[in-house]
């Protein structure tokens, strides 16, 4: 079985192929375009969704080239039904809604942030039934499998670790992406700048540590330190978070996913974290870390395949779709 799966929640829109082969995720063919806000400024919903619109018809037809198939091999058609930007979001159910019609294959609305973890799962072969560390631009939760459900064990109580990231580097004048600027200047920086650790119970927040690097940075501390610090103190405490998570629920699993999943302190200190408890580390590749439309689609498969069914008429989108609200019908 193949499904087509398309990615957009924010600032990506992402198409996928993939194909079910005994159970295993198989990638046919997986493009992305990245929606870049103006310098200085964040994601704009409604300019990131007419990147989308001006791009997905495109991304569609270079993703059935690569894959080496025809759009008659296509069995099921998968979009990103939400958490996300309701225009962006809109415009990708759209097109999975036009495509569904015109084929005339079943559709499949997903939730962005259990495809993340699906994906660890389909395509890592040791990784069966991890705790993920879901760190993206607006999203940040520490998410398990516990009683039929995927349960969000600890998440942030303001911005995501990314957009905190993103806005840090904002104010000292980088351009989106600010994570990996951010990273790279951290790794210059020499002397650890206390900041606060706001972890409260299993949340986390950040906007005050971002405020009290502001400051540090209107006193003339050294960029480089500040970076430095701001990386050591939040990925600590998303490290500890986890850690929690995987001691409360006994897995001994810990996968990584979303874009700061990319950055090499916050794997080093996580896989450091499991090695202490015996655990397995996992992290995907970067094209599969990212927002991307093949894990929609490996998440619409596996839900379609356990039964589910959806028309284009019940195919609405949730900016506000709960992780622990999906019904999880494909694990036992
Ligand atoms: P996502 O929303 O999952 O696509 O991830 C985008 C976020 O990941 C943005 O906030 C980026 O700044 C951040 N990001 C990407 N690469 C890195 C990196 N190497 N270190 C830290 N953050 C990163
Ligand atoms: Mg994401």
């Amino acid at each position: 079985m193949i499904c087509l799966g398309i990615e957009g929640t924010a600032h990506t829109i992402g198409i996928g192929l993939v194909e079910d082969i005994n159970g295993r995720c198989h990638i046919l063919s997986n493009v992305i375009k990245i929606y870049k806000p103006k310098h200085g400024g964040g994601i704009h919903p409604r300019e990131a969704a007419n990147h989308h619109a001006t791009y997905v018809a495109d991304l569609i037809k270079e993703s059935i080239k690569k894959a080496d198939i025809e759009y008659a091999d296509i069995d099921l058609v998968a979009f990103s039904k939400g958490p996300g930007l309701g225009p962006c979001l809109r415009t990708a159910a759209t097109a999975a809604r036009a495509l569904s019609l015109s084929l005339n294959k079943p559709i499949m609305g997903v939730n962005h942030c259990v495809a993340h973890l699906e994906i660890g799962r389909g395509t890592i072969e040791k990784c069966r039934d991890p705790v993920l560390l879901y760190v993206s631009g607006a999203n940040t939760q520490v998410i398990a499998f516990a009683e039929g459900k995927y349960r969000v064990f600890g998440e942030t109580l303001d911005i995501g670790i990314g957009n905190c990231l993103d806005k840090f580097g904002r104010y000292i004048g980088l351009d989106f992406p600010c994570g990996p600027k951010i990273e790279k200047l951290a790794e210059k920086g020499k002397q650890y700048l206390e900041l606060p650790y706001s972890i409260k119970g299993m949340d986390i927040a950040f906007s005050g540590l971002l405020t009290a690097a502001e400051q540090y940075v209107k006193h003339g501390k050294k960029i480089e330190d500040i970076c430095y610090s701001i990386q050591e103190t939040t990925f600590a405490a998303l490290t500890e978070v986890t850690e929690r998570a995987m001691a409360h629920t006994e897995k001994d699993e810990v996968l990584l996913g979303g874009g700061v999943a990319c950055n090499k302190r916050l794997r080093e200190m996580v896989k450091t974290m499991a090695q202490e408890r015996d655990a397995h580390f996992f992290v995907p590749s970067h094209d599969l870390c990212v927002d991307n439309g093949a894990m929609i689609a490996w998440l619409g498969l596996l839900m379609y395949k356990s039964g589910i069914r959806m028309n284009v008429e019940n195919s609405h989108i949730d900016q506000r779709f709960r992780t622990d609200r999906v019904d999880v019908s494909w694990r036992d």
